[in-house]
């Protein structure tokens, strides 16, 4: 049985991840930060579907948590061999008003958390001389977007994680991809209220929003022996949003 690690798993596209991983076969860890009711309720989920489910709380800013976390997981099932790093946070405002506190804890969650990640799973990857890292980017990584610059620079940065990584790990047959999803019907959308999401919606060639589930199957994708040869890839699953 092999474990893979989803961070933000509780909600949103995580929680679609960890759901199709663990129906392909993963013992899946379920990271999140406060829904602990969310978490409890996937993990109750999956495992009455058969499947191999854990949940653990921990910030993904903290590098301590983290590793203590890899470390349980590991205890749990089996050491982490695939780690997806999808937790994360935004919020739009003018780049004058986005104060220190909030440029901090958006690097800390989205760029550092996937480091935090990354690094306490490596050791044992190194070892088995094996592994897999996806990563979850955005289009507003790809494309600018006014009004969220903060944003936009973490996912910026997770791209060239990605793509730095995959350069470093690949002589240890480590490959480390990265899906960047356009605009997907999760409580993160629906914040914006309903006149945004249409607008958003118009903007998309195919006409709708995203799933949870439309990225979950390009995470897999990746995970899997299929994509073999890849590595250090950006998938851009955006029904058409910045062709
Ligand atoms: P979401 O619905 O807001 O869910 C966020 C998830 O991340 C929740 O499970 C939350 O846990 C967890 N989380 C937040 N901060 C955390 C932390 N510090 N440590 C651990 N877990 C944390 O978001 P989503 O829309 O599914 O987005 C998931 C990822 O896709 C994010 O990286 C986001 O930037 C990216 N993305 C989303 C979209 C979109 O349109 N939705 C587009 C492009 C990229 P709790 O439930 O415990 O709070």
């Amino acid at each position: 049985m092999k474990t893979a690690l989803i961070t933000g798993a509780s909600r949103g596209i995580g929680r679609a991840v960890a759901r199709e991983l663990a129906h392909q076969g993963w013992a899946v860890g379920i990271n999140y930060l406060n829904r602990t009711d969310k978490a409890r309720e996937l993990v109750e989920e999956l495992t009455a579907a058969g499947c191999h489910a854990a949940m653990f709380q921990a910030d993904v800013a903290d590098s301590a948590a983290v590793a203590e976390m890899v470390r349980k997981l590991g205890e749990t099932f089996s050491p982490v061999e695939l780690v997806v790093n999808n937790a994360g946070v935004s919020g739009q405002g003018l780049f004058q008003d986005t104060t220190d506190e909030m440029w901090d804890r958006y690097l800390a969650v989205n760029l550092s958390g996937a480091r935090n990640t990354v690094k306490a799973a490596l050791p044992h990857m190194i070892s088995e001389k094996r592994g897999c890292i996806v990563n979850i980017s955005s289009i507003w990584g790809q494309r600018g977007a006014s009004c969220e610059v903060a944003y936009s620079c973490t996912k910026a940065g997770i791209i060239a994680l990605t793509r730095s990584l995959a350069m470093e790990l690949a002589p240890s047959g480590i490959r480390v991809n990265c899906v960047a999803p356009g605009v997907i019907n999760t409580d993160m959308v629906q914040v914006l209220g309903q006149e945004t999401v249409e607008e958003l919606i118009r903007e998309t060639p195919l006409g709708r929003l995203g799933t949870p589930e439309d990225i979950a199957y390009a995470v897999a994708f990746f995970a899997s022996e299929r994509a073999g040869f890849i590595t250090g890839q950006v998938l851009t699953a955006d029904g058409g949003f910045i062709v």
